[in-house]
């Protein structure tokens, strides 16, 4: 269970993007962030868990296997915060751990690229969306392409070689021709990896609001089918592989931290309404920001992680987990059913898909015996595909087209 996933959450944004509902505060707006709180607050959260798996786990120091610093734009902070937090990360990794930033093009300076540099971050995904100013207006985004271009030069000039670009299709008003400029001007700069999603309408976003009203111009399915096709088909032309339905990559450049997530890995996650995931117990910091960075809210974790540890019930427990997450917030212990759930639909977005051997490891029974009669239905509808040289079922290419209608099926 050591060493275990790291995700770190800002909060801030310069501004927020007109479809975004993920936590995250506008910094230009009307309240003032006192962001050094926020970070203090960070660093502080860390330390406790360093000072949990101490104790806990009979000394045995807190590693991480891949780190990943998410928002919100990391890159709002200004440089000497951010390498103020990244000091602390960087005392539980060594060179070659995977450690991931999220970039807003519009926010990196020369400062936050030799920050990067110090505290030993090794790949930048930078939030691109569209080559098409007027596409990237219509999002709320805060940049135009040429800054994108500037930072993404700016990156490789200072060594950075594992970069991953998110590119979004289904914008309003977006052609199949502009998205095939976009994946163009993608493809000619060469990154290392490429995350494509497609537009999501999610609640509670100015998005959502425009299209209750009939205001919201969106592709039709049929020319979201002709984007996703053009993706797949662009992408492999261009030498990347694709490892799961949204991600595509050049050899042995896959997002580590994120194979972790669909493989059920365990991770913590710290920051304001981070969601953690240890030993099958699912658990959440508080989305209050001013309990988040209340001094006596930090005190009192620390007084109850203190009362866990004296139960002398080891890390490598889900008892541990489950003591502790009972103290956090929207706490789940996930059934065995949730389990297996969790590592068909998760696993099935993986390419490669999923081992019976594994399966049958975790969980004391067979692929066959709990999804027998799903498996051999798409089996025999050639929507999956069982290896012949190994012991994975994976989804075929018409599979992955339709994945949201096969991987329902998985759910018990
Ligand atoms: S920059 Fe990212 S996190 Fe911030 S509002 Fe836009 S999409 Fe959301």
């Amino acid at each position: 269970m050591n060493p275990i996933s790291l995700y770190v959450h800002i909060p801030f944004c310069v501004k927020k993007c007109l479809y975004c509902d993920f936590l995250s505060f506008p910094i230009g707006g009307r309240t003032v962030y006192n962001m050094e709180k926020y970070i203090d607050a960070l660093i502080n959260e860390l330390r406790l868990w360093e000072y949990a798996f101490q104790e806990s786990m009979a000394g045995e120091p807190l590693r991480f296997k891949s780190v990943f610093i998410g928002g919100g734009t990391p890159t709002c902070l200004p440089a000497e915060l951010l390498f103020k937090l990244g000091a602390e990360i960087k005392k539980f990794i060594s060179a070659d751990t995977e450690f991931n930033i999220e970039a807003n093009p519009g926010t990196i300076t020369d400062e936050h690229i030799e920050v990067f540099k110090k505290i030993l971050i090794n790949r930048v995904s930078l939030g691109l969306q569209s080559a098409n100013d007027n596409e990237l207006k219509c999002l709320g985004r805060i940049h135009s392409f040429n800054e994108f271009l500037n930072s993404f030069n700016k990156l490789r000039q200072s060594g950075f070689e594992n970069i991953n670009i998110d590119l979004m299709s289904d914008i309003p008003k977006q052609t199949v021709k502009s998205y095939e400029n976009t994946l163009k001007e993608v493809l000619n700069l060469s990154p290392e990896h490429i995350s494509a999603y497609s537009l999501i309408i999610e609640p509670g976003t100015p998005f959502e609001k425009l299209w209750d009203s009939g205001k919201l111009d969106i592709a039709d399915e049929e020319t979201d089918r002709k984007m996703y096709k053009l993706t797949k088909e662009m992408l492999k032309e261009y030498g990347y592989y694709r490892y799961e339905i949204s991600n595509y990559c050049k050899p042995r450049r896959e997002c580590i931290h994120n194979i972790s997530y669909w493989t059920g890995g365990n991770y913590l996650g710290i920051g304001l309404g981070a969601a953690s995931y240890v030993e099958g117990i699912r658990f959440c910091t508080t989305r209050d920001y001013n309990r988040y960075i209340n001094e006596n809210e930090q005190s009192l974790f620390l007084r109850q992680i203190c009362d866990v540890n004296s139960t002398k019930v080891c890390a490598a427990n889900s008892t541990y987990w489950k003591k502790i997450a009972e103290r956090r917030e929207e706490y789940t212990e996930l059934t065995l059913q949730n389990r297996m759930e969790e590592f068909m639909f998760l696993g099935l977005r993986l390419c490669k898909g999923v081992s019976q051997k594994e399966f049958y490891n975790r969980f004391g029974k067979t692929l066959l015996e709990i999804y027998g009669s799903t498996i051999e239905n798409f089996l025999q509808n050639n929507l999956l595909i069982e290896d012949a040289n190994s012991d994975r079922i994976y989804l075929s290419d018409r599979g992955i087209d339709i994945s949201n209608y096969i991987l329902s099926d998985f759910i018990l």
